[in-house]
């Protein structure tokens, strides 16, 4: 159902989405001090005075930070600055020691980038640096504080409204995310808040000026992007419908309701009172140190997605399964060095392991199956020793244990049965339990021979080889006298 359509007076309003995404880049250190980042540390056991912002201490800038920042900014095709500056940020929050964050403002370290999703180009505002917050946690009785993630470094990506539906918005970020993992910047693990974002969103009349938009916060899966878009559009297009005003705010997503509620009315940029940070010098990027960095840019999903239609055949759909991740893609090409046979591995991949791995919630890093061990069971398959539907049995088997494929058949006695003689007395068996089949057979319903060989099958758990008991079937449903 279009959303936009639901309101009584049936107005056509079109969505404006821009996205906030903010990452937080693989560094061991932090922004300004050389405190650790690890994630599930102790509360406040990775904390020093300069990230704790107590008085006379100065910030002193991690240069890994800007070499990963530039990584990212080339990868989303932005322009690089030479010159960019940090600012303070005021604000006061409970999380916030300084009372200021560091962040860039009017100069940011790159601007004017873009990505494709299906061939439509997405404007990249901006990319710029900051420092996170610490993070509260509350009870019912009281709230803490942990300053471990005060100071740890940020890159915010900021996109041109050019966003036109929530799928859009979840494919964006998910071309964002396959970005930054690719090329080592971030880990983007969402479940660690190293991938957060926010939502701007506005509706307006075709082709009219922008609505006053309404930002969401901290939102912290795809799906939950997805389902408060499509929640706070008709929200705005049903408000609009009634002769109401949008008014402009800053909303939180309730997962659980399924809908979104405001917080505050939005701060403008001068309710942060934004000067240069006085403490850190400008960031002076080199031409030459940009292009010793392009130069380590690896292939990019969007590269690879092309590459492997071009070189392997494959269809569309599978390239993009197999590129989401960088470990997938490798585990795939891995799997093709031994076995050429591109779209079988492909199937194999996107059905079998791709639903076992969703299944035990596993991660391919973490999983038992190793590429050699995929390939060497194909080859069983190629060489007729299993079947296809004995292999999938097999393959599910190496998730579970890492066992090597030719064990497993020994094992379980899984080895197709070629021999004729053994075939033969099966067949002769099943076709005395079914005189009427024979008869169906042989007065022209040849679809009789198809549950004859279904049940020689099932007699032979799956083992026998399927063409060699069609052939020797239909041979002697003639030949066979009661
Ligand atoms: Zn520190």
């Amino acid at each position: 159902m279009n959303e936009n359509k639901s309101t009584e007076n049936s107005i056509n309003l079109e969505p404006v989405i821009g996205l906030e995404v903010h990452c937080q880049l693989a560094c061991l250190s932090k922004i300004f001090c050389s405190c650790p980042t690890k994630f599930g540390a102790s509360p406040n056991t990775q904390v020093c005075p300069r990230c704790l912002g107590l008085p006379g201490v100065l910030p002193v800038f991690n240069k890994k930070v800007l070499e990963l920042a530039i990584i990212a900014a080339l990868a989303l095709n932005c322009k690089i600055h030479r010159q960019s500056r940090f600012h303070r940020k005021n604000y006061f929050y409970p999380d916030l020691p300084k009372a200021y964050q560091i962040s860039q403002y009017d100069e940011p370290l790159a601007t004017e980038g873009h990505i494709e999703i299906d061939g439509k180009k997405i404007g990249i505002t901006r990319l710029h640096l900051e420092e996170d917050a610490g993070k509260l946690m509350h009870d019912k009785r009281s709230s803490l504080v942990d300053f471990n993630r005060c100071g740890t470094s940020l890159i915010e990506i900021v996109s041109e409204p050019d966003i036109k539906s929530p799928e859009e918005a979840y494919a964006y970020l998910t071309e964002i995310k396959a970005i930054l993992q690719y090329t080592g910047v971030s880990d983007c693990n969402m479940e660690e808040g190293s991938l957060r974002c926010d939502v701007n969103v506005s509706v307006r009349k075709e082709g009219e000026g922008f609505g006053e938009k309404v930002e969401i916060k901290n939102l912290n899966s795809f799906r939950g992007v997805e389902k408060a878009l499509h929640y706070e559009i008709k929200r705005q297009t049903d408000l609009i419908g009634k002769g109401e005003k949008i008014i402009q705010s800053t909303r939180l997503f309730d997962e659980k309701k399924q809908e979104t509620f405001s917080m505050r009315t939005k701060e403008e940029a001068k309710d942060y009172r934004y000067f240069p940070e006085p403490d850190l010098l400008p960031l002076v990027v080199e031409k030459e140190e940009v292009e010793r960095i392009r130069a380590q840019i690896p292939e990019l999903p969007s590269q690879k997605r092309k590459r492997f239609i071009r070189d392997y055949g494959l269809p569309e759909y599978d390239a993009e399964v197999l590129t989401a991740t960088k470990e997938l893609a490798d585990f795939f090409e891995t799997c093709l060095k031994d076995y050429g046979k591109p779209k079988i591995v492909s199937n194999w991949i996107m059905t079998e392991f791709l639903a076992l791995l969703a299944e035990s919630k596993k991660k391919i890093a973490d999983s038992l199956v190793k590429p050699q061990l995929l390939t060497k069971m194909l080859k069983l398959i190629d060489d007729g020793l299993i079947s296809g539907k004995i292999g999938k049995e097999v393959f599910a088997d190496i998730f579970n244990t890492g066992k090597d494929p030719e064990e497993i058949v020994k094992e379980k006695g899984l080895l197709q049965i070629k021999d004729t003689g053994s075939l033969l007395s099966v067949i002769d068996e099943v076709l005395s339990e079914n005189p009427q089949a024979i008869c169906d057979y042989r007065q022209g319903k040849k679809k009789a021979a198809g549950s004859l060989i279904g049940q020689i099958m099932k007699k032979t758990q799956g083992k026998a080889n399927p063409a060699l008991v069609n052939q020797l079937l239909l041979d002697r449903i003639e030949k066979y006298t009661f």
